[in-house]
């Protein structure tokens, strides 16, 4: 893939901005705040923020991870955020170059990304982004394609999440996974939403091997999974096909 290295700094910006609002949406969503106001304030002495307290990282990094006014510690994870969503703009520009519909696919992501930071914070999956990281992944040329594997990608997991209830006589799969599903599926087609699977649950026995009976959060690991998969798809369906039918 050709790339452009200002385009791609460019993008790194523009990804970075956007990670400091889906700083916003992870702090306000779960805790019922409107994310369009009030202004950005510190949590602790609510004196709001003047702009150039509100550049993502840089002014962290400045202000030596404290807010400006009470020196309140602001964590590292609002500057890492901002550090990741830049990244995953980047690695997506280097996937599918500038095309019409990567500002969807990057949103897409950013809303995994933003679920991700709140399902690991609050163990919630608000339905609003949920369903934002749906609609960003169905707007592609193939609309209908990814609109049909969407469905069967819910419907799989609803079927499976059915079934294992049934059996083990509890919810085993919530609402929540299932639109996550129907997003990996939009994002990646078939057969690659199931190496995203595999790989997920590969991913999520790492932190379950350390923390025994406590619950753990599974937007995190198919987010990571699609991600992987979103960016390596022809290497690991060469890698299946290997695997399954031998050398071709
Ligand atoms: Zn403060």
């Amino acid at each position: 893939m050709e790339y452009n290295i200002v385009v791609a700094l460019f993008i790194f910006l523009f990804g970075v901005s956007v990670g400091s609002f889906l700083n916003v949406l992870i702090y306000r969503i779960p805790n019922e705040i409107s994310i369009i106001s009030p202004p950005s304030a510190c949590p602790n002495c609510k004196n709001r923020l003047k702009w150039y307290h509100n550049i993502p990282i840089i002014s962290w990094i400045f202000l030596g991870g404290k807010c400006a006014f009470c020196e309140q510690k602001i964590s590292i994870k609002y500057p890492l955020v901002e550090l990741i969503n830049g990244i995953i703009w980047v690695l997506l520009y280097f996937k599918i170059g500038l095309v019409w519909y990567f500002p969807f696919v990057a949103l897409s992501f950013s809303m995994l990304l933003a679920l991700s930071i709140i399902d690991l914070k609050y163990y919630a999956v608000p339905d609003s982004l949920n369903y934002a990281a749906l609609i960003f992944a169905l707007i592609n040329p193939n609309f209908l394609i990814s609109l049909r594997d969407a469905a069967i990608g819910a419907l799989g997991l609803f079927l499976v999440g059915y079934f294992t209830s049934k059996l083990a006589k509890k919810d085993a799969l919530g609402e929540a996974d299932i639109i996550v599903a129907a997003t990996m599926a939009a994002l990646l087609g078939f057969p690659a939403f199931f190496i995203a699977m595999f790989i997920s649950a590969i991913v999520a026995i790492i932190p379950s091997l350390f923390a025994k009976d406590t619950m753990i959060p599974f937007v995190p690991f198919l987010s990571i999974g699609t991600l992987i998969t979103y960016l390596y798809k022809e290497e690991l369906l060469n890698l299946l096909e290997v695997l399954l039918y031998g050398q071709s």
